[in-house]
């Protein structure tokens, strides 16, 4: 069947012609493509308005994260990875321990960028934060620092008594390059009061998110689905971010994943007894790029928690950044959902093996080498 039949006798026809002449749905089209079930037909549209832009091409960035600390005191009820203050395997990593660790993944790997996340820990001042940036800045230039979320940001300001803005404009100054955007969950606080009743509220997530874009500091933005929110939800989170995104053009990818249930207090409290799997994964990546086309421009594919073989479906699904190699990340593998350990090498060969071209990319996505 050619692919315009087949788009006329879909339920959601309409809206993917709409696609292919450069129309992104609207709210209430979204959550059409959410009700939907024709997911391989989102995902060639998706894959072709992808493919338009990028070509057989996928890129990736060589990574590490650095889980600084599992401190933390906003107990979110899908977090397998935080311990309270004082907790006998609670800790903090010591700026000599961050140092060395950069070192060897640069020696090793010649990391182009460091993702810094970790818990919401009472005990650590602002300097923390600057002396890491600063000799990060200072040793390893030719690393990006991509780091702290809205919520660690939020934190920060609250143990120094002082705005977020002010927060922000510190630590740029002390070398922050780029902000995660975790954090977002789901972007509606009837979900948030639910799964993380103690972390910030959307609108703090926006905020923030703003004045880091007008400051100059460019953001990832993300979604975690698969918990307890409904396709409205999901809806209005797609369009608090393209809002936000018309306004400040700070972001430069999206990455949706799927809550990971293993070890968390959602499972034990039977809020959500297993992970939504792959084929929601692919709807997600396709209707991310059917609604952030010509917006937003880098879909990652989610390796981490759905594994090599999915993140090469994604890369059909409308997904044109295979993401980090994540080397030592830590938060998911407490949930037991990590897939492997994944070196550029085997990301290329992924990318390879479904007849692309790998594009190592650096922490603005500008293109280092093409392998
Ligand atoms: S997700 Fe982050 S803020 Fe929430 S409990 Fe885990 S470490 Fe703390």
């Amino acid at each position: 069947m050619s692919q315009t039949k087949q788009i006329n006798q879909s339920d959601i026809g309409d809206i993917l012609e709409n696609s292919l002449n450069g129309i992104r749905p609207n709210h209430a089209e979204c959550l059409r493509l959410l009700e939907s079930d024709d997911v391989p037909l989102m995902g060639l549209t998706a894959g072709h308005l992808t493919k338009k832009q990028f070509g057989q091409k996928a890129s990736f960035v060589n990574n590490i994260i650095l889980n600084y600390t599992n401190v933390c005191i906003t107990d979110c009820k899908f977090c397998a990875f935080y311990r309270s203050p004082g907790a006998e395997d609670s800790y903090t990593l010591t700026l000599d321990q961050i140092e060395s660790r950069v070192k060897v993944a640069w020696e090793m790997f010649k990391i182009r960028q460091v993702l810094i996340q970790g818990g919401h820990n009472p005990n650590l001042r602002i300097e923390y934060y600057e002396n890491t940036f600063k000799m990060m800045r200072q040793k390893f230039p030719n690393i990006g620092i991509h780091g702290l979320s809205t919520s660690e940001i939020d934190m920060i300001a609250r143990i120094e008594k002082s705005s977020t803005k002010e927060v922000l404009s510190r630590l740029k100054d002390a070398g922050l390059q780029s902000i995660p955007g975790a954090g977002a969950e789901i972007l509606v606080d009837s979900v948030k009061d639910i799964i993380s009743p103690k972390k910030i509220s959307s609108v703090d997530w926006i905020r923030i998110m703003e004045e880091s874009h007008t400051m100059g500091l460019p953001a990832s933005a993300t979604m975690m689905y698969g918990h307890v929110e409904s396709n409205a939800d999901i809806a209005d989170h797609f369009f608090k971010i393209v809002e936000l995104q018309q306004r400040t053009n700070g972001f430069m990818a999206f990455i949706p994943w799927n809550f990971e249930p293993n070890n968390t207090l959602m499972q034990k409290e039977n809020l959500v007894p297993y992970g939504k799997g792959g084929i929601q994964l692919l709807k997600m990546i396709a209707i991310s790029r059917l609604v952030f086309d010509g917006l937003i421009p880098h879909i990652q594919s989610s390796w981490l928690t759905n594994g090599v073989g999915m993140a090469q479906l994604a890369l059909q699904y409308g997904a044109d950044d295979f993401g980090g190699t994540l080397i030592g990340e830590e938060v998911v593998s407490c949930t037991g959902a990590r897939s492997t350990e994944l070196t550029g090498k085997l990301i290329v060969d992924a990318i390879h093996q479904i007849g692309y071209s790998a594009e190592e990319r650096d922490n603005f996505y500008n293109s280092i080498a093409l392998l």
